[in-house]
């Protein structure tokens, strides 16, 4: 069944004309609507993707094709694309088709990859479940009562269910690590900087990144082989070069040093969560690495910070969604007033208005050097630790989240603890550092551990082979959920 196989296979199937794009493509379109309970995809557009297929296999029998042509990929309803809606969850842009493609989903479509759909959201990417989307939440596919962790939530469970074999996210506080988590899945935060914002829509802009959510570390290595570079149309894009990714898989891990922070793994971590940690933990060990204790004391104050310096940012980016320029707009106004509030009361959710209050609280003349100034400070704080911390460890580990993926509705009227499920991971984009999730257990009930794997900046290569080093000799990362198998 080619649904089972990870994107590498994928590739390889494809390269040795065991399959060819068109049957891929339909295998999958059949699965995404056969499985469209889980809520997974806003968009898709079958007979267009199936025309795209047929293309790449036509191209592919005149001996043209390129390293990932003819395999089907979701993207985040995040990033922009001109031949699908593009609402990033909301009704503000439920309509909204984009009159050109993000420079990710150029790339990508340009190493001959087939947009298969867009995957569902949390609202403009604010939260931690999926469950502020306009469209619905989207069902955890190992439990449909949970969530699939967000807001990259729908990428991670399409590809959790098998419903595509490799898609994209978005992460500004840990929405590609902790779905990835959520649903047994690699999930890769870049470093700020790596792959180009351009065309992704605007949450945190100093925070925010695209990166891979696949099945396998290697898989994760092929695709951010194409989303990574140079893009002079995004300015915080850095000109660096892109190492071969592959080539570093399989490098040995001896003698690498593992920073464990103690409080990354003490009692406000649930206790199941804890035990599949240490046995990951003891897993590199045996492969050769050496745990060392670090300490990272300001990471307890990540969270506070976070939610002042995204609200602050998101308040001013999400200001050009007013009704005249973009998306929404309401049908009835007497005044330009009167417009802008309506269409904003009207197309923003609940989430999203909260945020922008708080934001354009915290920037407002008075309070801006009570919070905004110190948020910064406390910023700078948790990026110097790290920088000590790695005079003394390689990467630095623990969970990704406290707990597995929580039930749908049971942290809704609680912001508060739906901030806390991204205590582990909002700061890796406070210092702008690349981190990644993989899957490492499950609970009693099932669900998928995660175990985040931190690396100093610009080292994606370190993180991917470390997370290759342990799939080589685990098998976490294989197993479906039941109900898709
Ligand atoms: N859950 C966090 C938030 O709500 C992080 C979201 C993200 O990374 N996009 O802001």
């Amino acid at each position: 069944m080619p649904y089972r196989q990870n994107l590498s296979s994928i590739v390889g199937m494809l390269n040795r004309n065991d399959i060819s794009s068109v049957e891929l493509v339909q295998c999958f379109l059949d699965r995404i609507q056969k499985h469209s309970d889980l809520n997974a995809f806003i968009s898709t557009d079958p007979e267009q993707t199936l025309k795209q297929a047929q293309l790449s296999d036509e191209a592919r029998a005149r001996g043209s094709s390129s390293d990932l042509s003819g395999v089907p990929i979701a993207h985040k309803d995040i990033f922009c694309t001109t031949h699908m809606a593009t609402t990033c969850g909301s009704r503000m842009l439920k309509d909204f088709i984009s009159p050109y493609n993000a420079t990710v989903v150029e790339l990508l479509s340009k190493s001959g990859a087939i947009l298969i759909g867009k995957t569902n959201m949390d609202e403009f990417a604010m939260g931690s479940s999926t469950e502020t989307s306009w469209f619905g939440p989207t069902r955890n596919p190992w439990h449909g009562d949970h969530v699939p962790g967000g807001s990259s939530g729908g990428s991670a469970a399409a590809v959790a269910a098998r419903l595509v074999p490799a898609a994209t996210g978005t992460d500004t506080g840990g929405s590609i690590r902790q779905p990835a988590a959520f649903c047994g899945l690699t999930g890769l935060k870049p470093s700020y900087g790596r792959i180009s914002r351009y065309g992704m829509i605007a949450y945190a802009s100093s925070l925010d990144q695209g990166g891979p959510i696949t099945q396998t570390a290697e898989d994760a290595a092929r695709l951010l082989q194409v989303m990574a570079g140079f893009d002079r149309r995004d300015a915080t894009s850095l000109n660096k070069q892109v190492p071969n990714y592959l080539d570093h898989l399989c490098t040995s891990i001896a003698g690498l040093r593992i920073g464990v922070p103690s409080n990354f793994v003490d009692d406000a971590v649930n206790s199941e969560v804890l035990d599949a940690i240490h046995d990951s933990l003891a897993e590199f060990e045996k492969l050769g690495a050496k745990l060392v204790e670090v300490s990272l004391p300001s990471s307890k104050a990540a969270i506070p910070c976070y939610y002042v310096i995204a609200p602050a940012e998101a308040s001013s980016n999400l200001s050009r969604f007013d009704g005249v320029r973009y998306g929404y707009r309401t049908d009835s106004f007497n005044d330009l007033d009167e417009l802008y509030k309506k269409t904003r009361s009207e197309g923003f959710g609940l989430e999203v208005k909260r945020r922008i209050m708080i934001g354009t609280f915290a920037l407002s003349s008075g309070y801006y050097d009570a919070y905004y100034r110190k948020a910064q400070q406390i910023r700078r704080l948790i990026s110097d630790e790290f920088e000590s911390a790695f005079k003394q460890c390689d990467y630095i580990a623990g969970p990704t989240s406290p707990t597995t993926a929580f039930g749908l509705g049971e942290k809704t009227n609680d912001p508060v603890s739906m901030y806390l499920s991204d205590i582990f991971t909002i700061s890796a984009n406070l210092a702008g550092i690349p981190a990644i999730s993989i899957p490492v257990g499950f609970d009693k009930l099932g669900l998928p551990v995660g175990l985040q794997l931190i690396g100093q900046s610009f080292d994606e290569q370190g993180l991917l082979n470390l997370a290759h080093s342990y799939q080589q000799v685990t098998n976490w990362h294989e197993v479906i959920p039941t109900e898709f198998t």
